[in-house]
This record gives structure tokens, C-alpha cells and sequence, in this order.
């Protein structure tokens, strides 16, 4: 599934991509993926001669910004973008086309079909589903140290799945939580309530540091999605730990291990990230 690097690569690439363009007409061939408004015929009939002015993000979503109007759009599991010349052969799983009035066309694909797009008046995506409970955005200056402890520092789940939680931080996955944790030498069933300051610190500046390197990463990666055949496995070459199962960690050079975690695949250096233990004075403290 796409993370937030990902999705911000495909927000560059889209905004070098289709900004400027009027869409002539909308053709949609998979309702579902329409999830606002309710009727489809609707949702093509709105989007017709609105201008794309600006290509926005928030967490995974992409926030198409028209004269009037605001496309959210979430790629889910497999869903992708590419720009073609009308006439061009339409590909298996093209479910919605924006026909512009230059000749080209905004096409999008999903092989899973779990994508969705909602359309709304522009300010009124923030208080709707779904972006109207997401949490910080790790890559603002809002994320300050002071704001990722009070949605963090009180949680009593273990830290990986409080990291997965949209409605804390959002952007971070299974991929960059992993990666996150490494970096900051957690464990990723530590208790998030038992992290102390300095784990916070550490861990506030991987996720920033991980989420900062993948997108300039993917950045120069950004003429392969061009068309719309978006190679994400570029990141792949940046990963310090996420499917590195087996192999040497590249701290100490131990075995990573790969265990399941709230339900997901989690790989950690069980040297450098060691578990959260109970003293025996907390212990007492508890009874
Ligand atoms: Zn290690």
C-alpha cells in the first residue's frame, strides 16, 4: 500500500503532470469507486469544465483542487495515475477517465478497485469523511515534538500499531513505521505510554528523517510515473529493515527478525530494539 512518500511522489508527479488542465468530460466505469456524490452521473456531470489548479495532500489522500471544487482521492492498495493522449488504447482496470480540453487524459487505475474518490465543495473535505479525523501530518511544521507526545504519550497500546493510526499521525504504514522504529532503536511492542523522553525524541526525529529521505528518493524517481506506470519499487533500494528478515541488521549485524504485530508483518533487530521490561520497582508500584 502506498505510504505517505508514495503518495507525495504521485502528488509532484500529478501536479507537474495535470495542473493547468480543464476537464472537458468525466467518464466513470466502476461506480464503487465513487463514493461522493452518491450518483455517478453526478459526479461526471460536476467535474466538467473545472480547471485543475492545484495538486494538495493529506496523509495518504490527494486532494485534487479545482476552481470550485476539491477531488479526494486515496489509492488504496494497488490504485494509480497516468496521463495519456485520447485515442490511446484504454488498459485493463481503467475505472474513471478525465477527458481535458488539450487532447490528453487523466486515467485511473486499479487492479484491487479499492481506491475512492469523494467530491466536495472546496474547505468542505476537512469536515467530512474521510479526512475529518486524521491526525498530524508528520512532514508540517505542525509536527512538533510537543504535539507528536500528547497524541503519542498517553496511549496504552503497544507503539507500532498507535504509529498505524491514522487519527494520531497519519502517512506512516506498515513499510516506514518499521523503518521509524529501527532508526529510533524501539521495539515495536514497546508500551507507547512507557516510552520515556528520549525514546520520544528519537522517535520523532526517525519518523521525520525516514518520511524526509523516501520522498526525495522517490522525487528522483519521478519521470518512471509518467504514463502512469508507477514503478513505487524504487523505495525499496532506501529500506534499512522492512523485508530484510534473515538478513545482517546494518547496526549490529544480527539477524533481523520478521513476527506479526497488531495483525502486520513487523521486522526489528532484536539487539538494537530491545523489548520494554517491567523493574522490579515498577512492578511493586503496580500491586
Ligand atoms: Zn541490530
Amino acid at each position: 500500500m502506498p505510504e505517505l512518500p508514495e503518495v507525495e511522489t504521485v502528488r509532484r508527479t500529478l501536479t507537474q503532470l495535470i495542473v493547468g488542465k480543464t476537464i472537458q468530460s468525466v467518464q466513470v466505469f466502476l461506480p464503487r469507486i465513487i463514493q461522493r456524490p452518491d450518483d455517478i452521473r453526478r459526479f461526471e456531470a460536476e467535474l466538467a469544465g473545472h480547471t485543475i489548479l492545484e495538486i494538495g495532500r493529506r496523509g495518504k489522500f490527494l486532494r485534487i483542487i479545482m476552481d470550485g471544487l476539491v477531488l479526494v482521492s486515496h489509492l488504496r492498495m494497488e490504485g494509480r495515475y497516468g496521463v495519456y493522449q485520447t485515442g490511446e488504447e484504454v488498459e485493463k482496470h481503467t475505472h474513471v477517465i478525465f477527458r481535458f480540453t488539450d487532447g490528453t487524459e487523466l486515467r485511473y487505475k486499479d487492479v484491487r478497485q479499492f481506491g475512492t474518490m469523494h467530491l466536495f465543495a472546496p474547505g468542505e473535505e476537512f469536515t467530512n469523511k474521510p479526512l475529518v479525523k486524521l491526525g498530524l501530518e508528520p512532514l508540517e511544521e505542525s509536527f512538533t515534538l510537543q504535539a507528536f507526545q500528547d497524541k503519542i504519550s498517553r496511549r496504552t497500546t503497544k507503539i507500532k500499531p498507535a504509529l498505524l493510526n491514522q487519527e494520531y499521525i497519519v502517512g506512516l504504514g506498515n513499510i516506514y513505521v518499521d523503518e521509524a522504529l529501527f532508526r529510533a532503536g524501539i521495539h515495536p511492542e514497546y508500551p507507547a505510554d512507557k516510552l520515556n523522553q528520549t525514546q520520544l525524541e528519537r522517535l520523532h526525529t526517525a519518523i521525520i528523517e525516514t518520511l524526509t529521505e523516501a520522498v526525495e528518493a522517490g522525487g528522483s524517481s519521478i519521470k518512471s510515473y509518467v504514463n502512469g506506470q508507477g514503478e513505487m519499487g524504487m523505495f525499496q533500494h532506501s529500506l534499512r529493515m522492512y523485508g530484510r528478515q534473515g538478513e545482517p541488521c546494518l547496526n549490529c549485524g544480527g539477524p533481523v527478525v520478521k513476527t506479526v504485530v497488531g495483525g502486520r508483518g513487523t521486522h526489528f533487530c532484536p539487539n538494537c530494539q530491545p523489548p520494554y521490561r517491567t523493574s522490579t520497582r515498577a512492578r511493586t508500584k503496580q500491586r
